[in-house]
């Protein structure tokens, strides 16, 4: 390939056929998740209520790679492979030595890198002979994506989303609605839970933990309906490995190998999509990029939670998972990047970092907002609030060298577009986007309702 490309692209015949799981690669594997009332490790029949058996095995499974069902692979081939992006001018713009590339997720129906996991979940329930899937959406990328997706296999689809983004991002509604979804602003007057909530305050704003409680009550309550979660579980990271798998082929089509990788962690999803069959080479001995995890200031899981059993959600009913919390009722400052507002982190991306295989850095949104301004004017695309983290930290990586004259190759995971998220934009531009300081003591109160297991 010639050296002044933009886009690296692969052929659709080249679109992964299977999925990398790490677990095997790993020196010891991640302690499972626990039962609530027994504090035994949660089996698959624990999880049965919940989700479909293909998925549940997919969750425990000891297999290095899982093959995509080809049905699977055909409803992707709507947007993969994917363009891998040299970010030349944001290169220039920063008058940086490096090379910056950006794995573009946006070209999704649903514009982020949700529907990866979206279409295998709702097949995988389909097949079993699930009829409707209940979910929660933070900043309504994932509900979309799962609306999307049932749609593709005829089953229906009930979303929580949470107050505060149902009343500031309507157009993420009508995109659900457009899709067949019914969409409750959350907490809701269709479950007993939300009830309670309204109850204390008709303008509760909601939270991520909340809605979770609420879709999985719905969920528990039916036999012919399931729940799913679009981040945060083993078996949602190994769908989104093909965001990685691909990376590594495109970078390899133009000689490079990364020096430097980057991704936003809210769940976890998109970062270990793109970050860990990297790991896997670097585990290997095949390079030895640095892995980084960036989340926002204001919901700092990785950088200052604590690394505990806690439960996923608000009204602790789901089994207990050891990760990096900010404790289950954590409700983070109102940023815009809704989609990092979670109280937890993916068990398998906290075990890795434990592992001392991964970094972490907190960022403010204002200097989010800025980066991500920066890349909308020299590489065209609108990013969501979410990736302008890693664009934030690709900016600071690619100022450094720019400092000590090294040639570093930078990849980040560009998750997902901001078009439904201009309102962020237009806060910023007038000047009214707040940083917000979370206190030790408000973070230690909040942490003190973590469970200690002994
Ligand atoms: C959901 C979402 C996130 C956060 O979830 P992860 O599991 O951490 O990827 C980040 N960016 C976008 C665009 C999202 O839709």
């Amino acid at each position: 390939m010639a050296d002044d490309y933009y886009r690296v692209t692969l052929p659709e015949s080249e679109i992964p056929t299977q999925w990398y799981n790490v677990i095997p690669d790993l020196p010891e594997p991640p302690p499972p998740p626990l039962h609530p009332g027994t504090l035994e490790p949660a089996g698959p029949d624990d999880l049965a209520p919940l989700f479909p058996m293909g998925l549940i095995m997919q969750e425990v499974t000891g297999d290095s790679y899982v093959d995509i069902p080809g049905a699977v692979i055909d409803v992707l081939r709507l947007w993969r492979p994917s363009p891998l992006m040299r970010a030349r001018r944001l290169e220039q713009a920063l008058d940086t030595p490096a090379k910056i590339f950006y794995k573009y997720e946006g070209v999704s129906p649903a514009g982020s890198h949700k529907p990866n996991t979206a279409v295998p979940q709702a097949y995988y329930n389909h097949a079993e002979g699930i009829t409707k899937l209940t979910t929660e959406t933070g900043a309504g990328q994932w509900g979309s994506a799962l609306a999307f997706a049932c749609a593709q296999y005829g089953i229906e689809c009930e979303v929580w989303q949470v107050a505060a983004s149902y009343r500031q991002k309507p157009y993420r509604k009508t995109m659900m609605e457009v899709w067949g979804a019914t969409v409750h602003p959350s907490p809701s007057n269709v479950t007993d839970y939300g009830r309670s909530l309204l109850a204390e305050d008709p303008d509760h704003p909601g939270s991520l933990g909340i809605a979770i409680s609420e879709a999985i009550s719905m969920a528990a309550a039916n036999p012919n309906v399931r729940y799913a979660l679009g981040s945060v579980l083993n078996h949602v990271l190994l769908h989104q490995t093909i965001i990685g798998e691909e990376a590594l082929r495109q970078l390899a089509m133009v000689g490079e190998t990364p020096d430097v990788l980057v991704g936003c962690t809210g769940g976890g999803s998109n970062f270990g999509g793109l970050a860990l069959p990297f790991l896997r080479e670097k585990l290997a001995g095949r390079m030895s990029p640095v892995i980084r995890c960036v989340e926002p200031a204001a919901c700092p899981t990785l950088t200052r939670g604590v690394y505990r059993y806690d439960f996923g959600d608000t009204a602790r009913t789901t089994p207990l998972l050891k990760m990096h919390t900010l404790g289950h009722g954590f409700i983070p400052e109102p940023i815009h990047a809704g989609g990092l507002r979670y109280h937890g982190m993916s068990p398998l991306v906290s075990h890795i970092h434990e592992l001392g295989l991964t970094e972490a850095v907190a960022i403010d949104q204002s200097e989010c907002f800025a980066a991500g301004l920066q890349f909308a004017r020299t590489e065209g695309i609108v990013p969501a609030p979410e990736p302008t983290h890693a664009i934030a930290a690709t900016v600071r990586e690619a100022l450094a060298c720019k400092q000590s004259g090294q040639s570093k190759t930078i990849l980040t995971a560009l998750c997902g577009h901001g078009h439904l998220d201009l309102a962020s934009y237009e806060a910023y531009i007038a000047g009214s986007i707040a940083d917000f300081d979370l206190s030790d003591e408000a973070l230690a109160k909040s942490i003190q309702a973590v469970p200690v297991l002994t």
